[in-house]
């Protein structure tokens, strides 16, 4: 298994799955095995059996494919990089690597926030990339990419970013506002690492809020990811008050599918979500 923090990969002779850790954990060692990329593969053999393609198969049983691209070879000396907590690319030293593991401890509690029995798996999934700053953003893809420019697909002002979408972007900032609402915290943070330290101190427990919370920052985060890949790679658009209500739909739904016992809390939860537990 692979770090989190990792080597990224502009060699030829790189392994594949380093630049790809999550992936790794999420690719079955069976799909791996059927596709011939396997453990120990480079990128330079990946591209010469797919070229910038990912394996059909995986992308119809993985959607995260849809998000990411093939890594590019460059055409220059192997070096080592780390890729550091925030996603920076920096020169390998043992003090980098130091600082992004003793970094990792301090927000250990995070875990629970994207990990529960309740949790949407897609949804958990987009969160954790977004906390450990691995999703495809155009600030990541930049350097991949020199000479492209970006621009973000919500807000059209500037490059896209972890912080940018969850929740900078004006476009995301009204979502967030409107969900808001919806939850018990007063003045909640536009920056979800602010976010996230909020929710780390609440308890991790059953109780409804302490669910909803988590349900919500990981449905909105999802919701907000898709609509941004929706108007990039499929011509697609919605407001931001229209977002708003297919995130409160789902999470409606999904907030019906919980067992709760009366109480003043669960009283309280449904009258903000509309929502008839019949307990
Ligand atoms: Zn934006």
């Amino acid at each position: 298994m692979f770090p989190f923090h990792g080597y990224e990969l502009f060699l030829k002779t790189s392994n594949f799955w380093e630049c790809f850790d999550p992936l790794y954990l999420t690719v079955n060692k069976r799909d791996r095995y059927n596709v011939r990329i396997q453990d120990n593969i480079s990128i330079a053999e990946y591209r010469q059996i797919y070229g910038d393609e990912w394996p059909e198969e995986w992308k119809l049983k993985y959607p995260v494919f849809d998000q990411i691209q093939v890594p590019m070879l460059q055409n220059r000396e192997d070096m080592i990089k780390w890729v550091t907590r925030n996603g920076d690319i920096v020169n390998y030293s043992t003090g980098q690597v130091w600082c992004d593991l003793r970094c990792s401890n301090a927000i250990k509690d995070w875990h629970h926030i994207v990990w529960f029995s309740q949790m949407v798996p897609k949804h958990a999934f987009i969160l954790w990339l977004a906390i450990w700053n691995r999703l495809s953003t155009q600030d990541r893809m930049s350097k991949w990419n020199l000479s492209k420019s970006y621009s973000c697909a919500l807000c059209d002002e500037v490059p896209d970013s972890v912080a940018h979408l969850f929740f900078e972007c004006s476009y995301s900032r009204k979502v967030w506002e409107i969900m808001k609402t919806k939850l018990l915290f007063k003045g909640l943070s536009y920056k979800i690492g602010s976010v996230i330290e909020v929710l780390e101190k609440y308890p991790f427990k059953k109780q409804i809020w302490s669910v909803i919370n988590r349900i919500v920052i990981a449905a909105i985060v999802y919701y907000i990811w898709q609509e941004r890949n929706s108007r990039i790679f499929k011509g697609m658009k919605r407001d931001s008050q229209g977002l708003s209500m297919k995130v409160q739909e789902f999470i409606k739904v999904k907030l019906l599918t919980l067992k709760v016992k009366h109480t003043k809390s669960v009283q309280q939860a449904g009258e903000i979500w509309q929502i008839n537990w019949n307990c």
